[in-house]
């Protein structure tokens, strides 16, 4: 990529490697730095509003495939569940494409529910994800987002976020790519610094304060991009975790179980109310009956409580943007009616995966695309 500098007062173009063009992210004055569009990384929420009058937002985010197993406990989980303003509860999904069933995806957002992405081919070897350029990386973000839309049935402008794939960032690349792909935010930071008080979501315009727990983290600055923080939850050794499924020292049995969960969530309630993470792989659920008993008793313990909101990463963030306090009606709107940009015919393809092994894949198109639907050729043709 060519730069354009001014050496001695005269303008030149040079070729340099092209990160060296990007602005780098200066300190963050508050004064300067304003909601809506611009936030610093702060443990305040930035809204004016007290703490003891601000919903409590919980984010329940799943990544990777949405299959028919992991939707059934979506479903037993989920669904039929209000929050104190009466509309329905709603988790985010991060998909990755293989194995995915997009009808059930496509229902999914009918209800609700926030679809992101996580990459078409989810590769599972973190040197790619950190040594990746530009050009792929778009291709990754941008080829699933077209399989979303187009297999899904989801407008565009209901895709918003990403999540890394090992929460692997590439640094500026993957926050170039996310904002040349007009994508609102990021969640593949991890913060260890900030269990205690956590960091509210903030945008990249300005130098973070966020600990980089895997690096390269972004160091250029990135307006209008957020970064929605993987505050991370401690187990009973008080070792700590990114994703639920990755806290080892927990209670086997629901009862026990749920509690440490509820007491993971009271760090954030009984504090600054920064929204709390409760980020996992719906696997988490199949590995023990106890661990899905115990979710669902952490999510009847949230409903009942008159103050706490769950809603998807992108209502969070709008609600960050134009914060409204608990005694207004409805703090984050009015509830969402979501119809179908078109009909969803369900259809179950047979076709061949890049490893030459078949795939079953079910959409809402009715006619099977001519080869399995892969990175630069997301609509299989
Ligand atoms: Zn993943």
């Amino acid at each position: 990529m060519k730069c354009t500098l001014i050496l001695f007062g005269i303008l030149v173009s040079m070729t340099i490697n092209w990160t060296e063009c990007l602005k780098l992210a200066e300190p963050c004055i508050p004064t300067v730095c304003k909601l809506p569009n611009c936030k610093c990384s702060t443990i305040e929420s930035g809204s004016g509003i007290p703490t003891s009058k601000i919903p409590q937002i919980v984010l329940l985010t799943f990544d990777d495939a949405t299959t028919g197993q992991t939707y059934g406990k979506f479903s037993e989980a989920l669904f039929n569940r209000k929050n104190p303003d009466g509309c329905p509860i709603a988790a985010t999904h991060f998909l990755s494409h293989e194995y995915t069933d997009y009808t059930l995806v496509h229902d999914l957002w009918l209800k609700g529910h926030e679809v992101a992405l996580h990459s078409i081919t989810h590769a599972p070897i973190q040197d790619y994800w950190l040594k990746i350029n530009l050009t792929t990386f778009k291709a990754e973000f941008d080829d699933m987002r077209q399989i979303v839309m187009h297999f899904a049935g989801i407008p565009k402008s209901d895709i918003r976020g990403a999540r890394l794939p090992f929460l692997q960032t590439s640094g500026n690349i993957s926050f170039q790519g996310l904002k040349e792909l007009g994508l609102v935010y990021d969640s593949s930071m991890p913060t260890i610094r900030y269990v205690d008080n956590p960091l509210w979501p903030y945008t990249l315009e300005y130098a973070s304060h966020q600990d980089c727990m895997i690096e390269p983290c972004p160091t250029a600055s990135f307006p209008n991009v957020w970064e929605v923080p993987m505050t991370m939850w401690l187990d009973e050794k008080n070792v700590s975790c990114s994703m639920v499924d990755a806290c080892t020292n927990i209670p086997k049995q629901a009862e026990p179980l749920s509690k440490w969960i509820i007491k993971q969530f009271e760090r954030h309630y009984n504090n600054s109310r920064a929204p709390f993470p409760v980020f996992m792989h719906a696997a988490w659920f199949l590995r023990s009956d106890e661990y899905f008993k115990a979710y669902k008793l952490f999510i009847d313990h949230l409903v009942r409580l008159p103050d706490v909101y769950l809603v998807t990463v992108n209502k969070a963030i709008e609600w960050v943007k134009n914060p409204k306090s608990l005694d207004v009606k409805k703090p984050f709107g009015e509830c969402e009616v979501r119809k179908p940009t078109f009909d969803c015919f369900p259809r179950t393809c047979k076709l061949t995966g890049i490893d030459g092994n078949e795939r079953w894949m079910s959409s809402c198109v009715k006619t099977c695309p001519d080869r399995y639907p892969w990175i630069h050729n997301p609509l299989g043709k």
